[in-house]
């Protein structure tokens, strides 16, 4: 196994050449000087991959059998530790454990509670890997258990599947074992667990269970686990434990509360001698659940994200219980922004009224497993841009200073410093565009759209497109090979030239064209080769837009993110697909789809500016998209697909907020393309199916053709359809799930034409996979779009013989 250098410094004193190294080594420093006292200060979580992802390559190292279990917990262990110790070095007092996962918090709450559904033949006794692994990846015979998305974060959790007839075991010792393990290194931690209720909220019924099954009757069930924990993690010690609850902020009903409640009334009696904290985070708790939280006896502390919950500010001012201690979560997680430290301490000052002096302790408004790791590993990012910016380590040190200056050793230089920063992010002109800001808030209260309606656009473009009925395409990348990736690798490195990238660039679209022309594809795509990233490769392109080379964020196992960061006013300086499209477009006679990502989904799956609305962010991203789709245009292409991958990620966590989202993200998107002829075809695509609560948000975008994942949920989509829901643009519902290797069947494609011809019209109907097909082999979509292509033939003919 490759040696893996773990090296979690805050500080190191080779790079302190930047502004910012200098102002955090300041406040390390100022322990020394202030001496040991140790204040109110609190982390939620902290990421688990490593500065330089060594967990993911430890993981993928021992998953591919090229190292050992002993090697992989080396890693691990050395990663945990130095994590503590970093925490401790700031200063920190309330210092998570158990927050570190070899794959996800929730998987180890199932592994803890001994939920492994019996497909995995677990034979009781401590979870090992074996049984851990095949959970969450599944093994030879049999598949993974579900994940879905961590409430409204890019994070990624395993579902908890359960019924009336799971055991439930104490099966994982992991929580008091890092306990005991911190300890020994000298810190005294605080275990985190994933709290009983938002587990159980979270689950969905095992396979076999009805789905009405009330899944908080198991609370009967795993609190005597938890009990068994709690007696264990006393037993080691533990003067503190935290229960994620998270699922509080959610829109509950008050059936869930009362059970919310029973369950921490039944623990009660194991709490004494302990302090127990309730952590909430990622939104406002609403009214009843505040009420609820607030009134538990057994507990002592309760933790919220002040960042996200203003509404949550103002519950606490209108009353807090007496003796209790408020978490304030000041230091957002969710985000890489530093900290504007004296407003922080503002609204501290005036929490500190209300729940006393010592009972305030200053914290994250979340885990920071959300935010990049450590700016340490950025010496190419800009300095100034750096200057405004603070990751997991540097939080840390702010919740620290936070903290000091609570109880009166404010750190002057460090304040100062931040004060800086904060005041030339807001004077800075590389963040304030006039022209963008004023473009931008002159779309807001009109509408845009579109001069005609639908019906009749697509009359005219199919006068000039000329496509047959159920008109193939895909979705727009094809198979990235190992050598596309070296040739743009190269080519950034400035190691092959402009010329030389342009030819092969040129001659890979060329080959997919070719293919496609082959496949006889009635509108075509040029593949995406010059993409390694579908927000990235915008982004590079825009202004107010700057990238990290370790920022990294996980979202699922191993594998992580690195979403770009917009921390100024949008503008795109050039065109930035025209070139490829048209050359494209030059190779064929058939219509040359235009690709381009979304506004919705370039802000959904960037680091966003906080200093404005998101809607003021999206907003200038579509007039960027806007110009790039007239040039498109002016430049002969008549298909254009703005993907909107992320939309409906984006959508709030409670109900009341959904419709103001919904609109100004339909709008973003409407913007985009108002301004085309009706004879341009504009399509959009989606990677899931789950939309039907949103379907008339969809149909309000107004786009000519929708190309929208299907395969793999049973076809939940269709059935909005069959329940009547009216559609008059053009629809592609994938006929095959590109997440698979296997080759689907002209029998069975024709199959899925034939129930969705059952539901939606002929002459709207496209024929197209999944999603793009970036992941795939050549060998396997090669088969699977010529049996996708002959399924549409054969409809054809039956239709045209029907008549
Ligand atoms: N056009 C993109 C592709 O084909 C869309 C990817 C996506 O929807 N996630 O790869
Ligand atoms: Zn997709």
């Amino acid at each position: 196994m490759k040696l893996l250098m773990v090296a979690v410094n805050t500080v190191k004193p080779a790079s302190i050449s930047v502004r910012l190294h200098v102002m955090y080594m300041h406040s390390a420093s100022y322990r020394h000087r202030s001496g040991k006292k140790i204040m109110a200060s609190h982390i939620v979580g902290y990421p688990r991959m490593g500065p330089k992802r060594e967990l993911k390559f430890a993981l993928e190292s021992f998953w591919d059998k090229k190292s050992s279990a002993e090697e992989l917990e080396k890693v691990a262990a050395d990663l945990r530790a130095s994590i503590w110790k970093q925490m401790a070095d700031a200063g920190i007092k309330y210092i998570p454990s158990n927050t570190f996962s070899y794959y996800d918090q929730v998987l180890d709450t199932i592994a803890l509670l001994g939920a492994v559904p019996p497909r995995y033949n677990w034979s009781g006794g401590e979870i090992g890997f074996d049984t851990y692994f095949s959970m969450a990846r599944g093994n030879a015979s049999v598949p993974a258990m579900e994940m879905t998305k961590w409430f409204d974060t890019n994070y990624h959790f395993i579902v908890p599947e359960l019924g009336p007839d799971v055991k439930f075991s104490y099966a994982s010792h992991k929580a008091v074992n890092e306990y005991k393990e911190a300890k020994a290194l000298g810190v005294d931690t605080v275990p985190v667990l994933v709290g009983p209720f938002t587990f159980l909220s979270l689950s969905k019924p095992a396979k076999g269970v009805e789905k009405t099954f009330n899944k908080l009757s198991l609370l009967d069930k795993i609190l005597p686990i938890y009990k068994e924990v709690i007696a264990d993690l006393k037993a080691a010690g533990a003067s503190w434990i935290q229960f994620d609850e998270p699922i509080l902020v959610m829109d509950l009903e008050s059936h869930q509360l009362q059970a919310f409640t029973k369950a921490y009334s039944e623990l009660e009696s194991s709490f004494s001698g302990l302090n127990v904290l309730i952590e909430t985070y990622f939104a406002d708790v609403p009214e009843g659940a505040f009420k609820a939280v607030t009134s538990l006896s057994g507990v002592s502390a309760i933790g919220f994200d002040l960042v996200r919950g203003a509404k949550t500010l103002d519950l606490i001012k209108g009353g807090f219980p007496a003796g209790k201690y408020l978490f304030a979560g000041v230091v957002d997680g969710r985000n890489i922004w530093a900290n504007d430290l004296a407003a922080s301490l503002t609204t501290l000052q005036a929490l500190e009224g209300i729940v006393g002096k010592d009972k305030l302790v200053v914290s994250t408004s979340s885990s920071l497993l959300h935010t990049a790791v450590d700016l340490v590993n950025e010496p190419k990012l800009d300095k100034e841009i750096k200057s405004w910016l603070a990751f997991a380590a540097q939080k840390v040190v702010e919740v620290d200073a936070l903290a000091k200056a609570l109880s009166g050793a404010k750190d002057e230089a460090f304040f100062s410093a931040n004060a800086a920063a904060q005041a030339s992010r807001k004077s800075s002109p590389r963040v304030t565009n006039e022209a963008v800001q004023k473009a931008a808030a002159a779309l807001r209260g009109s509408d845009h759209r579109r001069a005609t309606n639908v019906s009749s656009r697509l009359d005219a473009q199919q006068k000039k497109l000329n496509l047959p009925i159920l008109p193939t395409t895909t979705i727009g990348s094809f198979p990235q090979t190992l050598e596309l990736r070296r040739v743009r690798r190269e080519y950034k490195a400035k190691k092959i030239s402009e010329d030389d990238y342009v030819k092969a660039i040129k001659e890979e679209i060329n080959k997919v064209v070719k293919l496609q022309e082959e496949l006889d594809i009635d509108v075509l795509v040029h593949g995406e080769p010059e993409r390694n990233d579908m927000v990235e490769y915008f982004g590079e392109q825009l202004s107010g837009f700057a990238f990290t080379a370790n920022g990294w964020v996980q979202s699922y196992g191993s594998r992580c993110v690195k979403p770009p960061i917009i921390y100024g006013d949008v503008s795109r300086p050039n065109p930035m697909t025209v070139f490829w499209s048209s050359t494209a477009q030059s190779m064929t006679k058939r219509p040359m789809k235009g690709m381009l990502t979304g506004p919705v989904t370039i802000l959904n799956w960037s680091f966003v500016r906080n200093d404005q609305p998101r809607f003021e962010t999206c907003y200038q991203i579509a007039l960027a998209i806007k110009d790039e789709v007239e040039d498109l245009e002016k430049a002969g292409i008549n298909v254009i697909q703005i993907d909107e991958a992320a939309l409906r990620e984006g959508l709030p966590l409670r109900k009341a907020e959904h419709a103001f989202y919904l609109d100004w993200a339909v709008h973003s998107f409407r913007i985009t393309n108002c301004g085309v002829q009706d004879t341009t075809q504009i399509h959009t695509h989606m990677c899931y199916s789950n939309f039907n609560d949103i379907i008339h948000s969809i149909i309000d975008m107004d786009a000519d053709v929708i190309t929208i994942e299907n395969s793999r949920s049973d076809e939940k989509l269709l059935s909005v359809f069959r329940e009547g829901v009216k559609y008059g643009a053009g629809i592609g519902p994938g006929v095959y799930d590109i997440h698979s290797p296997r080759i689907p069947s002209t029998e069975e494609i024709a199959d899925r034409v034939n129930k969705m011809l059952a539901v939606l019209d002929t002459n709207i109907l496209w024929v197209n996979p999944d999603c793009g097909l970036k992941t795939r082999k050549y060998a396997e979509v090669k088969p699977a779009l010529q049996n996708m292509v002959a399924a549409a033939k054969q409809i054809r003919t039956q239709l045209a013989s029907a008549k």
